[in-house]
């Protein structure tokens, strides 16, 4: 009974919901989802989804300009959250065949759905073609497809024309994505409209999506990409829309010190060679070579103050150099659409991983380790580490242990490497058989991306639930369909 977040002094305290409190005050329910969906599990609370959405309405209405919002369904599988971007009035990033076609199937068209893939191959072509889908071109190889396959079925198709390299502070920005900045204009001048190779294409719109996580350059590439969008309708191009991508950096965690403070003492603990802190004295990135500390942290930077509607107005506010206007306003000036395309961002608070204990040892080193139904590949982004400290969830009552137990958190692969949590974490009492651990924020990416199915274990099962005001009971959680 009762349930304590992990590390509780001193930790990495992540941002956490009303609704996933009352979840953990309410864990026989959890208990019994588990014992029916096995274990773990990932729930979707949808109304934070939805409030999401409309804060991100909210800013952008405020500007009094044309934009529209779509929603990467890249960073989560579950298709609640599409029908619940159509459902907003927001539209649909997709990135792959399956993912076009779904979407499709669960009630987008032409206006609200927009395909990026990296790697497009001819049937998402066709299919995009055939739905007068806006399909965001890479390369000249993905021209002649569009143009083959738009020939074939006698029409034309909407595209929108990415674009990389932008110079930012004298420096120019690497991208294996879209075309370059200097041989774009002349590319699509040359070589796409009437009359010319590529008369079926109909460029809408420029793109861009960058690489990390910095307002300015993105301020900038926008600023370029207005300029170009001008010099392109004078030469009759239909440009209608700009769109920026996504990598809206989110935060994840309370206390900005707390951040600072894991950081320092990581650096610490890797240039004394102290395991106190990380499984093995694992360096998460850092390393102590020759006398010196090498290396940067493999995670995602879990803390920003600049993060979401914030991130955003920066990018929308800034002013070039020489220019009177910001970018905002230089997009409503010239009637241009500004369109988004935030995964992660858009799921923040959305979802919860939760996963069984299975059994807990002791090491040789006297380390408790805490086996879970669950693997590394459930809790995972491109960014590396899950840093966030979990929840537990104990069946019997709590009781101080003294001294407060330290655990690593160990998942089901065969490698010595499936440790869930790098992190050693402090909890009051240790954890039973049969005890729930809740990792937070996980919808975005972490519980998805990597997912594997390897050892033939299941994939995990997504719920649904949509918060209601009273005790959440079992039925109240449905599969994501
Ligand atoms: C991954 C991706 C996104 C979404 O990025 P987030 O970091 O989840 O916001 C949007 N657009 C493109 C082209 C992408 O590759």
């Amino acid at each position: 009974m009762g349930y304590v977040q992990g590390n509780e002094n001193d930790g990495l305290a992540p941002v956490t919901s009303a609704w996933m409190h009352k979840l953990f005050e309410h864990s026989k329910t959890v208990e019994s989802l588990i014992a029916e969906y096995g274990s773990p599990i990932n729930i979707h609370h949808i109304p934070t989804f939805a409030n999401k959405i409309d804060s991100f309405k909210d800013f952008f209405n405020k500007y009094d300009l044309r934009y529209q919002i779509f929603y990467a369904r890249k960073a989560n599988k579950c298709r609640s959250l599409v029908k619940q971007s159509f459902k907003s009035g927001i539209g649909v990033d997709t990135a792959s065949y399956r993912e076009l076609k779904q979407t499709l199937k669960l009630g987008g068209t032409s206006k609200n759905i927009i395909l990026t893939s990296a790697i497009k191959t001819t049937s998402q072509i066709n299919l995009a073609a055939k739905n007068n889908i806006t399909i965001i071109l890479d390369n000249q190889d993905e021209c002649r497809m569009a143009q083959s396959i738009a020939k074939k079925l006698g029409k034309k198709v909407d595209v929108g024309i990415r674009i990389s390299g932008f110079v930012v502070q004298g420096e120019k920005l690497y991208s294996r994505f879209g075309f370059d900045i200097d041989v774009a204009e002349k590319f699509v001048m040359d070589l796409i409209g009437q009359g010319k190779k590529f008369d079926r294409l109909v460029v809408k719109g420029l793109h861009f999506h960058l690489d990390g996580y910095s307002t300015f350059q993105r301020a900038k590439a926008l600023s370029d990409l207005i300029f170009m969008a001008n010099r392109l309708r004078t030469k009759g191009y239909p440009i209608d829309f700009i769109d920026i991508g996504g990598g809206i950096l989110m935060n994840y965690l309370e206390s900005e010190s707390q951040w600072e403070q894991f950081k320092n003492n990581l650096k610490n603990a890797v240039k004394n060679g102290s395991e106190v802190l990380t499984f093995n004295g694992d360096g998460l990135g850092y390393q102590f070579i020759s006398g010196k500390l090498q290396g940067t942290l493999q995670a995602y930077p879990y803390f920003n103050k600049i993060h979401e509607l914030i991130f955003l107005k920066e990018i929308m506010e800034h002013k070039d150099e020489n220019i009177n206007y910001s970018n905002a306003e230089r997009l409503k000036k010239q009637d241009l659409e500004l369109r988004i395309e935030p995964g992660r961002s858009l799921l923040n608070q959305t979802g919860i991983t939760i996963a069984k204990v299975i059994h807990r040892k002791m090491d040789a080193k006297g380390q408790w380790l805490i086996g879970l139904e669950m693997n590394m590949s459930q809790l995972k982004s491109s960014s590396r580490d899950f840093l966030l400290d979990p929840y537990i969830l104990y069946k019997k009552e709590i009781k101080l242990e003294k001294p407060a137990v330290e655990v690593f958190f160990t998942g089901a692969y065969c490698l010595e490497s499936d440790i869930l949590l790098k992190r050693k974490v402090t909890l009051p009492m240790l954890p039973g058989n049969g005890d729930l651990i809740a990792f937070i924020n996980t919808a975005g990416y972490m519980m998805h991306f990597f997912e594997t199915e390897a050892h033939l274990f299941e994939l995990s099962k997504n719920l649904v639930y949509m918060g209601t005001d009273g005790t959440p009971k079992k039925s109240d959680f449905l599969l994501d369909e």
